[in-house]
């Protein structure tokens, strides 16, 4: 099961040897991976599982990467997550057409497993800085996702776990307002039934610990809708 804590990948490749050892590596840098063999299961697991950042391969049987990639770019609901394209083409103007239909980084088969980790970093540490272990600051609070403290100011602030990753989660979008069960998914996961009402208990632990040495209220309640940071 994952945790929120952990970046999911999804690797969408038909190869099941290729797929293993991307499976393996990306299980060493501590991501919860998901796969997919072909463009319908990969589709259907990014509806499900909403993963932060995809693999792809160009080269599916039926529904190429290529389309793949537009199809997930052209949605507002997956336009953001990252895509990492494989290929085995090195042609110049297959590189280009593999950015222009929007994925995000494009690798050459064979790839050196040490580069592609590289740049899967890169993509999380855009989408989950909190999960590659960076610093995240809002005004004078900053969390180190490394050594798990947090401060506000100068003061060290103590949380409970959830609060922390309550926090994390703000922190990487702050004045994106989130919905409660956005919160939920994120926070708890999504495998864990939990009451919609346990993330106001939570954010209002939070609310409280961040604020226990004076200084504003950091967290915003935004009616009908959820809570943001700033
Ligand atoms: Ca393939």
């Amino acid at each position: 099961m994952a945790t929120s804590s952990q970046p999911q990948v999804l690797i969408v490749e038909d190869e099941h040897a290729q797929r293993e050892v991307l499976a393996y590596n990306l299980e060493a840098e501590g991501c919860h991976v998901l796969q997919a063999e072909n463009g319908d299961e990969a589709l259907l697991a990014v509806a499900e599982h909403a993963p932060d950042l995809i693999i792809l391969d160009w080269m599916l049987p039926h529904v190429s990467g290529i389309e793949i990639c537009r199809r997930l770019k052209s949605r507002a609901q997956t336009r953001a997550i990252p895509i990492i394209m494989l290929s085995a083409r090195s042609e110049e103007v297959d590189r280009v057409r593999g950015l222009e239909t929007g994925a995000d980084d494009y690798v050459v088969k064979p790839y050196s497993v040490v580069e592609l980790m590289a740049r899967v970093r890169t993509q999380l540490r855009r989408v989950r800085p909190s999960s590659v272990g960076e610093k995240l600051h809002y005004q004078d609070i900053v969390l180190d996702a490394e050594t798990h403290k947090v401060f506000r100011g100068e003061q060290p602030i103590r949380l409970g776990p959830t609060e922390f990753r309550l926090l994390a989660t703000f922190l990487e979008k702050p004045g994106r307002v989130w919905a409660r069960d956005q919160l939920l998914d994120r926070v708890w996961g999504r495998d864990i039934f939990v009451d919609t009402r346990t993330v106001d208990v939570h954010v209002g632990r939070l609310r409280k610990a961040l604020c226990q040495y004076g200084g504003d209220d950091p967290l915003r309640t935004v009616r009908g809708a959820g809570y943001a940071l700033g």
